[in-house]
């Protein structure tokens, strides 16, 4: 009995051995079709702004001067500011995973990298005509962080406003302090978000599925370095929407300090 025994945990750990490698097999299959529609992704993401640029061109050449012309040099500024940041985006990213992102901190007025993203992202904004309005107390927000990076999680907040807002849209932004924090919402009225998309959309490459229609562009990487990098500064991410055509609201929470540079409120929980 003890053999039989022994022969039948043999065979039940071997049928075991045997499911767990299909199932490896099966998850790395799935990870190499992830990654081969990443690159098509990529390589179609990347692409995509080269001909009007080039058309630009042409255009410039043949008529350098005039309304038209002015025209096309904003058209061409606002594909290669898109290009340039999907690149760093890219290379953000790649950073990132491998733990090689350094901050430079230092304590800093909020309202500095306010106004930098609000810069950066003003072709975007612009570029279909949506309304821009910015709510935000005068009196410094002192906060320890890294300018350039603090502006880049603003930016990219703006510019997905921006890009999944329709011309016409509203955008908001109101930067309010509270209980020795600072939350910074971004509040568009643009195609807002599915329910079952709302969890994963800080998730590296998440995208809504919105079939085929790659008008509105990406790589699913601006969230997940946002709440990277919002993490690096102690803080917290977090996106609101009633779901498809009803707007969202992106809000980061960052801990203030006072001006010799003190932890003012409690340390943020983890959302
Ligand atoms: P990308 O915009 O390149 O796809 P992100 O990481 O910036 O990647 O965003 C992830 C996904 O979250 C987007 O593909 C989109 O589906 C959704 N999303 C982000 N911001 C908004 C927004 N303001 N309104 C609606 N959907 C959004």
């Amino acid at each position: 009995a003890v053999q039989r025994d022994n022969l039948k945990t043999f065979a039940e750990e071997n049928l075991r051995l045997l499911k767990d490698s299909r199932d490896n097999a099966q998850a790395l299959k799935e990870a190499d079709v992830r990654k081969d529609e990443f690159l098509a992704t990529l390589a179609h993401e990347l692409r995509n702004p080269l001909a009007p640029i080039r058309n630009g061109l042409q255009i410039l050449r043949m008529s350098p001067e005039g309304p038209r012309a002015e025209a096309v040099r904003g058209m061409m500024d606002r594909q290669l500011t898109h290009l340039v940041r999907l690149i760093d985006d890219l290379l953000d990213v790649s950073r990132v995973s491998r733990g090689r992102i350094d901050l430079r901190k230092e304590r800093m007025r909020l309202q500095d990298a306010v106004q930098a993203a609000i810069e950066t992202s003003k072709p975007l904004i612009d570029a279909n005509t949506h309304s821009f309005t910015l709510d935000m107390p005068d009196t410094a927000l002192w906060v320890e962080g890294d300018l350039t990076r603090l502006a880049q999680v603003i930016s990219n907040l703006l510019n997905n406003a921006a890009k999944y807002t329709s011309e016409g849209g509203d955008i908001r932004m109101n930067v309010k302090p509270h209980d020795g924090q600072v939350d910074i919402e971004v509040i568009d009225n643009g195609l807002g978000i599915e329910a079952d998309m709302l969890p994963r959309v800080f998730d590296l490459f998440a995208q809504a599925d919105r079939h085929l229609d790659r008008s509105q562009g990406g790589l699913g990487i601006g969230l997940a370095l946002v709440s990277k990098l919002v993490e690096m500064h102690g803080g917290t991410s977090r996106a609101f929407s009633d779901g498809s055509g009803t707007g969202s609201t992106f809000t980061v929470s960052l801990p203030l300090v006072d001006e010799a540079g003190g932890a003012i409120g409690k340390p943020l929980q983890k959302a």
